[in-house]
């Protein structure tokens, strides 16, 4: 069965990623786009989702790629209307409003998907497997990369709500919170603003596991040149690094894996998974790490950011 699907913010995200996803994949068609400014030439058009959502009871399945300060309310009216919801990372604005997101989900018995697109990455699952029966020692993250490249002309991120540098770093957290065995907890953080800004630029976090060792994050978004996403672990069976956002696996020193960026194909080819099953799958352990880090974060105020 194809399933009809309606993209709703069609911003960087959703022509990077979802467009060529869902063109790839035979089980999806998309059948509307829901944008207040853009139109794709060929495919329905409608500025609200409510217009959407009365004009077209044939669209099942709809696509978030708006920010998280307004996701809540879009997934609400997709629910209601009885539609199955793919939400863009982070999955809403605050967590509470997730929980309740998943609980009006399995009320109105349709398919919540909060997705994160980082935990596709090749070298992933690999390290998760390897590091299912190691003693972890230690695990070191470090997420650098330039935001100017990334969030070109974008001030939602800068805004409450728009987590600044956590909008990167919990695609780490994504991929911790997945690849090790047990739970780990924010101990400390120190968050720098800028002077002009609401949002971190970078940010430094500890955190400490259930079973003892340390993990430390460095988020930063003034890197240029080179961009840098990697996870180290430190076990008693030797050193694991994912690098590349989880692209490349080495272990201790051996590339095991160098995958070509797979990620969204890995989401779809989920959603439809979740679709055929009628299940959802939301897991908020990341987002509840960020804002463990913003309850304890120390906050330093830094040079103004002008983009
Ligand atoms: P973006 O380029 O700013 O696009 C977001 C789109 O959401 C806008 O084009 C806008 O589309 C729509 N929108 C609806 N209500 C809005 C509001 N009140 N304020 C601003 N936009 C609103 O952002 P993006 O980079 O695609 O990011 C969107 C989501 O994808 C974020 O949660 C982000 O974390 C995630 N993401 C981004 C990247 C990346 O590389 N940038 C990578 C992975 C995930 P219309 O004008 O069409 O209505």
């Amino acid at each position: 069965m194809v399933h009809k699907i309606a993209i709703v913010g069609l911003g960087k995200i959703a022509r990077d990623q979802h467009l060529p996803s869902i063109a790839k994949n035979p089980d999806f068609e998309l059948a509307a786009i829901v944008s207040r400014n853009a139109e794709l030439e060929g495919v329905d058009h409608f500025t609200t989702l409510d217009d959407m959502l009365a004009a077209r009871p044939d669209i099942e399945t709809v696509a978030l790629c708006t920010p998280p300060q307004v996701r809540r309310q879009y997934a609400e009216a997709a629910i209601r209307a009885g539609r199955h919801v793919l939400l863009e990372k982070p999955p809403g604005a605050t967590v509470a409003e997730v929980e309740w997101l998943k609980n009006l989900a399995a009320k109105h018995g349709v398919t919540l998907f909060a997705t994160w697109h980082s935990r596709y990455a090749q070298g992933v699952e690999p390290a998760r497997a390897w590091l299912a029966d190691k003693t972890i020692k230690s695990v070191e993250i470090v997420w650098r990369e330039d935001v100017r490249r990334w969030h070109p002309g974008q001030d939602w991120i800068w805004e409450p709500g728009g987590m600044g540098v956590f909008d990167p770093g919990i695609n780490a957290l994504s991929i911790l919170t997945h690849i090790l065995p047990a739970p780990v907890l924010v101990t400390g953080a120190v968050l720098e603003v800028p002077e002009n800004r609401q949002t971190p630029i970078a940010a430094k976090i500890d955190f400490v596991a259930v079973t003892g060792h340390t993990v430390t994050a460095d988020f930063d978004w003034r890197q240029e040149g080179p961009q840098t996403w990697d996870i180290t672990v430190k076990t008693d069976a030797g050193l694991l690094e994912l690098s590349g956002g989880g692209s490349v696996l080495r272990i201790d020193g051996q590339t095991q894996l160098a995958a070509d960026d797979t990620e969204y194909d890995g989401i779809y080819a989920h959603l439809a998974a979740l679709l055929a099953s009628g299940e959802s799958d939301v897991d908020i352990a990341s987002l509840q790490l960020v804002a463990d880090a913003c309850m304890l974060g120390a906050i330093s105020k830094v040079e103004a950011f002008i983009e």
